[in-house]
């Protein structure tokens, strides 16, 4: 294939930066900066790009690609896994790519001695991931055609398939299910089994561990693989800039693109560009001393975004100071915290994850998820970077030994730097390249919100309700704090009048990169979802909201509430609410009786409270106490509604339904199950859990 113009400047990008590389940027005299643009170029910006996965093949020289549909980042990490590992131990031309950047119609003409490999979770109600949408409409459908007219069309296709899943739900991992269906259908050759992970059962990363090693030997088999023993081998190169300081205007210092970076940051606002949002104003739900609960208020009226009524909201975090500083420190990265580096990837299909130039410091506070889970694999590659044998030795025990794993880090939820701090026993790990840190952390992930308000009542103001995370765990000294939820804490803080916020000893660097988020900012962007009250006001709408669960719930109370105050008929909404205690975390009572002033008897509230009794009650009996009204209501085509916790609450509440269903109409359990299943089907019963 010809090269284009930009793959010459990529090229030569490369060539640059690889000269930079081993010169540790010495020679680096140029003021013009070919990095400036790596970032959009390689990331999303498809001027000149192919769509054609069979020509990007041939010109990269790969004969595997990884393709992944990923909503959180977990995917997306997998397959970067799959890739250096099928690189390291196999000598794979491997390379990664977001289903979404390319077409399907001529994978049929990948040849036989090719892999394609998919990585794919399964999101919500048995839904393809954002990205994924395309490639599943096109590749599941009956009528799906190909260019070369082969019979059977994916003859020649050998392909390995990993799914993500949550067995809390309804449709556990079908995406990998069906994809993994249709393939066969067409007549590809999959090799070893078809892996599904199980979030909901926590075991989603031994899951994967359990699923590769035999998918490996397959595959070793089936292509006549050589296993090699595998070389570490950085996937990034990094460049010392020292033309530059941090107060250089080109340098990213936590800006997530260059519209933000020239301080002009322009919609569209998305997954990619967010946001940054004034708060209009924040408050605390609960009376209670050691729990958090926050109100938001986001103002969204400076930019184009819009939302409905049981859309979702998206957070951008930041890392808390004192973590940043443990990895700094554990890592020997201290010195140079504020030193510019650009970052280039050593082969064409890798992608940086953050734009460049930046600084160490702006990488890990703004861009690495470096408070979360950690993973057993990389806890094994980063043995060959201990500061000494013994370190060495321990850390490929905690990588091989699943149990001692879960044993040491596992139950006290520790990141990274705690785990390479007890390891290391106070050494510091000098050694550990810091690409292998870009390639074994996964980038920072926005949050995802239920937006409580109603977008009838306040087009242009969104309204979050977050509980903040933190979890005491037995024997670990401090409790486990929660990302985004303490960051949200301390602009709230900040915002009610404490000048330094630093919850729980956490501080936060809440103005922003540049100071730009001032006078209280917060990234985000809107998600569009499918859970949205009935067209029909006058329809009636069960709802089960315990906890944060409610958050959606107020927006469609509050939604009813102002129909009503417009003269129009509303149907009866109930509203299925449970938490502690009446007195610490009935959040929103007071909204209630006003809501309750208007709409009167068109909304009931029925509340459980688990600890105020001797019995605990929660909101699946009450439910069931009220299983009368709620069938009818159900018969008089009701839409049913259930929001929060998807591991326990969802899944009993589905089964109480059944049961009712079953008990009210006299007939078996079966069917009445069956008639919940129909109900979801129909988007008559609508699930907003995580
Ligand atoms: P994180 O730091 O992300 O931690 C979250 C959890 O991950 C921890 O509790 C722990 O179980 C695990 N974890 C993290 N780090 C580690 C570690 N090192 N070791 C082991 N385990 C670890 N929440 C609300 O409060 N209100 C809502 O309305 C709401 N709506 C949502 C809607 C959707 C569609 C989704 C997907 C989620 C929603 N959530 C909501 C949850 C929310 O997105 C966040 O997950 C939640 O606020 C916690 O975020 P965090 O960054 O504070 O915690």
């Amino acid at each position: 294939a010809e090269l284009d113009t930009l793959d010459i400047v990529v090229l030569a990008a490369i060539l640059l930066g690889t000269v930079a590389y081993f010169t540790k940027g010495k020679f680096w005299g140029i003021t013009k900066d070919p990095y400036a643009s790596s970032f959009a170029n390689a990331n999303g910006a498809k001027a000149g790009k192919t769509r054609n996965i069979v020509e990007k093949l041939d010109e990269s020289g790969k004969n595997c690609i990884i393709f992944y549909g990923s909503q959180t980042g977990t995917a997306e990490d997998y397959a970067s896994r799959l890739a250096k590992e099928g690189k390291s131990r196999f000598g794979l031309e491997t390379m990664v790519a977001d289903l979404e950047d390319y077409d399907y119609d001529n994978l049929d003409e990948i040849p036989s001695d090719k892999i394609v490999m998919f990585v794919l979770a399964t999101y919500g109600e048995g839904e393809p991931t954002d990205n994924a949408v395309d490639f599943y409409e096109f590749i599941y459908n009956d009528d799906v055609s190909f260019s070369s007219g082969n019979e059977p069309p994916l003859g020649n296709l050998n392909y390995v398939a990993f799914g993500l899943g949550n067995n809390t739900y309804e449709h556990y991992n079908s995406m990998v299910r069906n994809v993994d269906k249709a393939l066969q259908k067409l007549g590809a050759s999959r090799i070893g089994q078809a892996g599904e992970g199980d979030d909901g059962a926590g075991t989603m990363e031994e899951d994967f561990l359990a699923w590769k090693d035999p998918m490996w030997k397959a595959l070793q088999e089936k292509m006549g693989l050589e296993e090699r023993e595998a070389v570490y081998e950085p996937v990034f190169g990094i460049v010392e800039r020292d033309g530059f300081t941090k107060d250089s205007p080109e340098v990213y210092l936590g800006e997530p693109n260059k519209m933000h970076l020239d301080g002009s940051p322009k919609g569209p606002f998305n997954a990619h560009n967010p946001y940054i949002a004034p708060i209009a104003k924040s408050y605390e739900l609960f009376s209670v001393k050691d729990r958090n609960c926050l109100h938001m208020e986001v103002d969204i009226s400076g930019s184009n975004l819009t939302y409905q009524t049981g859309d979702h909201i998206a957070v951008w975090p930041t890392n808390p100071g004192a973590e940043v500083d443990r990895f700094m420190n554990v890592l020997d990265l201290t010195h140079k915290r504020d030193d510019v580096i650009s970052v280039k990837a050593l082969e064409p299909t890798a992608k940086v994850p953050f734009p460049t130039p930046t600084t160490y410091d702006a990488i890990v506070r703004y861009h690495m998820e470096i408070c979360a889970p950690v993973s057993r694999q990389f806890l094994a590659t980063l043995a060959a970077f201990a500061p000494d044998e013994e370190a060495k030795a321990e850390m490929t025990k905690l990588g091989g030994d699943k149990d001692y794993f879960h044993s040491k880090v596992n139950i006290y939820h520790f990141n990274i730097a705690r785990v390479l701090e007890t390891v290391g026993k106070g050494k510091k790990w000098s050694n550990v390249p810091f690409s292998a840190l870009i390639e074994g952390i996964t980038k920072l992930q926005p949050r995802y919100y239920s937006i409580s308000s109603s977008s009838l009542e306040q087009p242009k103001m969104i309204s979050i309700t977050a509980v903040v995370e933190q979890q005491y765990l037995p024997g670990r000294e401090d409790p486990f704090r929660g990302v985004a939820t303490n960051y949200l804490l301390a602009l709230k803080e900040k915002q009610n009048g404490e000048p330094n916020p630093a919850p729980f000893g956490q501080t936060y660097e809440i103005m922003g990169p540049r100071n730009k988020y001032t006078g209280i900012h917060v990234p985000v962007h809107v998600r569009h979802s499918n859970f949205k009250l009935p067209s029909d006001p006058t329809k009636p709408i069960i709802m089960i909201g315990p906890g944060t669960g409610v958050a959606p719930f107020r927006g469609f109370i509050r939604e009813r509430k102002r129909q009503a105050e417009h003269g129009e008929e509303v149907g009866k909404s109930i509203l299925f609410f449970g938490c502690r205690k009446e007195s610490e975390d009935f959040m929103y009572a007071d909204e209630w009786k006003e809501a309750k002033a208007v709409l009167g008897d068109k909304l009931e509230i029925v509340t459980a409270f688990s600890r105020d009794g001797p019995k605990k009650v929660y909101v699946q009996h009450r439910l069931k106490e009220k299983a009368k009204e709620v069938n009818e209501l159900l018969e008089k085509k009701a839409y049913f509604y259930v929001c929060g916790d998807a591991a326990n609450m969802a899944r009993e509440v589905n089964t109480v339904l059944g049961q009712i269903l079953a008990e009210q109409r006299g007939i078996p359990e079966t069917k009445g199950e069956e008639i919940v299943k129909n109900m979801r089907a129909a988007n008559q019963y609508q699930e907003d859990v995580w």
